[in-house]
């Protein structure tokens, strides 16, 4: 044992000596380094180096993605090393599309792996609580009512005692903007202490320890929240101007690049301003009685921010002649040494006496100073995997790769797999030298009984958003000093052959296409080495269907299927539901089902209507004029600009038209002309900014009389509606509206009402959230030439999409406005 201690000692001597001799020698280090090429890797480098000189954690608190302050984050983590973490209490699924079709859960999904890409920019980790976002609400309490007020909070405090930040930030005050804002605002102050009280949540601290955030900070906007009995808060100012070195450039604009990956929540200005990014401000609004005060002239939320002194000691960054790391980044040689000299003499391990209180500090700072050693020493792994998807019960078909693109000889101790409830050693080389490589497998079977990750939108609050976690962790050892290198990736487990999608997702009829076949798209993916052969089917309660299919290994399809009409009495049902399935070849053994509701809606429409329609961000009008059994066809702007549109009764433009396509606004004269000469316009919801005229974006008045919209919003789904000129033919041809047509809406009733519209304008329907005034202009129409006008902000597209027969009732009667014949009574309109 002893010799075997003396000849590692003498083998690392030796090493060093090498090493060394090689910085020694006459030729300068930084001509040797000049000719290495990997510049490119510096940012990485100087991240890994400027990481070890912060032992503090910064977690902002937000309740959206594109809440979180990524200015902030970046500069600290950027500039200072700060360890960052954001806390998000939704996936953001309520919001509006700006890029694509999705919504609800399946835009969550992507809203999530917005922030996932946004937060590598940043350099910051995202983590969500996993509250529903139910759409804008205006208020703390009906925030409240829809999360618990008490489960945001215990979801709060076990973040923060898991986490453990030193500081929180956020962007959120307790009495502006979106309720969602609100609550998270006003309950991370009470998370603040109650993260520190083992009396508050005591079934967590199974799992962790009670923790004392040291500040809290509150977004400073300019005007001051204090009571005027308050002292106002101190103030703490990021300026994120300055040019990074090392990226060259600055943090405001990193941060932009970072907004931009939220591009469903887009558009994003393209650059900083010329004068800069204005300078962020966070009043400091709770501190802990153990906090040292903030400096006044601090930088940063964390200066000032003090360890005690056995801790501070162990936790000091390694140096070169006193001087900072990062001032070496082109001698790597320098810094291994200098960083395996640190490793070897215990660098960054918690005393003794430390280990109960504040491991997870010197956990993150371990985990540092491994990463600055294996991006020093050039070491990586990778996960490989030959297929995207795990399938149960078949190979995973993975394996390992563990690079040295350093300079130095790498022993490898143990390369080790973790995943899938399996631990796995995996045979590799026992050294490598510098510019090699060496692979192994990793010879796991997916567990029979492996949880389905997808489709994703379904695990968007179970954990298994991204799927299945997959590590490697490489123990290696350079020049006698132990370190690992470990690497993440998540890929989602499937069935066999997976359904990605089933068009239409609701399938929504009316007495029109009730007695029509259903038809079916259904998208498939073999996930298997082998072909599949099997049935897709349909099945119903009356009805059975079924078509062979065959799919080659590991590709894609989409199937047609289309099922024939059952007796009417049992299709008028008002819901019901069908089952998707794909079958191995002996039916009735499905491996694959998705549920699909067949809904009944009682919407009829005028006679001979041909509609023509310009789609924004999804299918919803072409599906919901199919269900209505019109003529329709979808148009483009060109179409719009030199097309024959006489040939139209009536013209959709769908939600946010004059955003999706810009390019309607010069040829807007052709729209009006349209109803001039008889035809119906109808112009579903616009944004406030997106609508209003403005000569700097070229965009005259839209409305053949004016419009101007607001910011209200009625945002209770269940909102009362009144009916302004009941026996107006709007509200009664060819179906007669009622009440019972404004039940089961989901989300909202409307958004940016007008504030102001012209005399020419009928306004028929109000309605208003609680304690608010009623709001009339959510469904206008007006007479223009020979033909009808129809501007409404009511959230069509979301009921017609949710298959909410009212909706459809009412759609049939919009676009059926002024042709027909309508009852004699009804159309006396005052
Ligand atoms: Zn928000």
């Amino acid at each position: 044992m002893i010799r075997q201690m003396t000849k590692v000692f003498k083998f690392r001597v030796f090493v060093s000596a090498l090493l060394l001799a090689l910085l020694a020698l006459s030729i300068p280090v930084a001509s040797q380094t000049e000719q290495q090429p990997d510049k490119s890797d510096n940012p990485a480098l100087h991240q890994a180096l400027v990481d070890l000189t912060n032992p503090w954690t910064v977690m902002c608190v937000a309740a959206h993605p594109d809440d979180e302050d990524g200015s902030t984050l970046t500069v600290l983590r950027r500039k200072y090393g700060v360890h960052t973490v954001s806390l998000f209490s939704t996936f953001g699924e309520g919001g509006q599309n700006a890029v694509g079709p999705e919504l609800y859960e399946d835009l969550g999904v992507i809203r999530a792996r917005e922030t996932m890409a946004a937060s590598e920019v940043q350099g910051s980790e995202p983590y969500f609580l996993g509250f529903r976002d139910f759409g804008f609400s205006k208020s703390a309490e009906e925030t409240f009512r829809a999360w618990g007020e008490k489960e945001l909070l215990r979801r709060m405090v076990l973040y923060i005692r898991r986490l453990r930040p030193d500081v929180i930030i956020t962007n959120h005050d307790t009495t502006s903007g979106h309720g969602h804002h609100q609550a998270t605002g006003r309950m991370i102050l009470e998370a603040f202490f109650d993260a520190a009280d083992p009396a508050k949540f005591p079934e967590q601290l199974n799992q962790v320890s009670v923790w004392q955030v040291k500040r809290l900070f509150v977004r400073n906007r300019g005007q001051e929240t204090s009571t005027g009995k308050e002292a106002p808060p101190q103030i703490v100012t990021i300026d994120p101007n300055e040019t990074d070195p090392v990226r060259g450039t600055t943090y405001a604009q990193q941060a932009l690049a970072a907004l931009h990956k939220h591009a469903t929540q887009g558009p994003w200005p393209k650059t900083i301003p010329a004068g800069g990014a204005r300078p962020i401000r966070y009043g400091l609004v709770k501190q802990a009685t153990s906090a040292p005060p903030l400096p006044a002239d601090a930088k940063t939320p964390v200066d000032g921010l003090t360890l005690p002194d056995a801790e501070a000691a162990r936790l000091v960054a390694p140096t070169i002649e006193g001087k900072p790391l990062t001032q070496f980044l082109d001698r790597r040689l320098e810094l291994l040494v200098a960083l395996l000299s640190s490793k070897r003499r215990g660098g960054f391990t918690a005393p003794k006496d430390v280990v109960d209180t504040d491991p997870h500090r010197f956990k993150l700072m371990a985990q540092r100073l491994d990463n600055a050693l294996a991006v020093t020493a050039g070491a990586s792994v990778a996960i490989n995997s030959a297929g995207t998807a795990l399938v149960p019960g078949e190979p995973a078909r993975l394996n390992a790769t563990l690079t040295n693109s350093g300079m130095a000889e790498i022993v490898i101790k143990q390369l080790k797999f973790r995943g899938l409830g399996v631990e796995q050693k995996l045979d590799a080389a026992d050294k490598m030298l510098p510019g090699t490589d060496t692979a192994a497998a990793v010879n796991v079977t997916v567990p029979k009984n492996a949880a389905i990750t997808v489709p994703s939108a379904e695990h968007l609050y179970d954990g298994l958003l991204f799927g299945q976690s997959l590590k490697i962790k490489a123990d290696v050892v350079v020049d006698g000093a132990n370190f690992s290198v470990v690497t993440e990736i998540k890929r989602d487990v499937t069935p066999p052959v997976e359904i990605v999608r089933v068009d239409p997702a609701i399938y929504v009829t009316t007495p029109a296409t009730s007695q029509k076949p259903l038809e079916f798209k259904v998208r498939l993916v073999n996930h298997q080495a082998t072909e599949f052969k099997g049935l897709v089917r349909i099945v119903g309660a009356t009805l059975e269907t079924g078509r062979e299919i065959s799919l080659m290994p590991h590709s894609s399809d989409v199937v047609n299927v289309s099922v024939k009409t059952m007796p009417v009495s049992k299709r008028r049902q008002p819901q019901s539901e069908v089952d998707v399935t794909v079958d191995l070849p002996i039916p009735k053994n499905p491996i694959n089902k998705r549920a699909v509701p067949l809904i009944y809606a009682d919407a009829s429409v005028a006679p001979d209507l041909t509609v023509g329609y310009i789609p924004s961000f999804d299918e919803t009008l072409a599906q919901s004029l199919s269900a209505l059994g019109v003529e329709a066809k979808q148009l483009s702007v060109a179409d719009i600009s030199s097309g024959d549109l006489s040939k139209f009764s009536t013209i959709i433009l769908d939600n946010r038209s004059y955003e999706a396509h810009h390019e309607l606004i010069p040829v807007n004269d052709r729209l009006l002309k349209f109803v001039e000469d008889g035809g119906t316009l109808l112009v579903f919801y616009h944004k406030t900014n997106e609508w209003n005229p403005d000569e700097r974006q070229k965009r005259p008045q839209l409305a053949p009389y004016p419009i101007l919209l607001g910011d209200n919003r009625v945002t209770e789904e269940d909102a009362p509606i009144g009916f302004l000129q009941p026996r107006h033919p709007l509200l009664n041809f060819p179906n007669r509206i009622t009440q019972a047509d404004f039940v089961n809406w989901i989300q909202e009733r409307g958004l940016y009402f007008p504030r102001e519209w012209d005399s020419h304008y009928t306004a028929l329907l109000t309605t208003n959230d609680k304690g608010e005034q009623p709001l009339h202009g959510g469904l206008l129409v007006a007479p223009y030439g020979k033909g009808n006008y129809i501007y409404t902000s009511l959230v069509w597209y979301r009921q017609l999409r949710a298959g909410i027969p009212g909706g459809y009732r009412f759609f049939a009667n919009l676009i059926s406005y002024g042709k027909g014949k309508p009852d004699a009574s009804a159309s006396s309109t005052p």
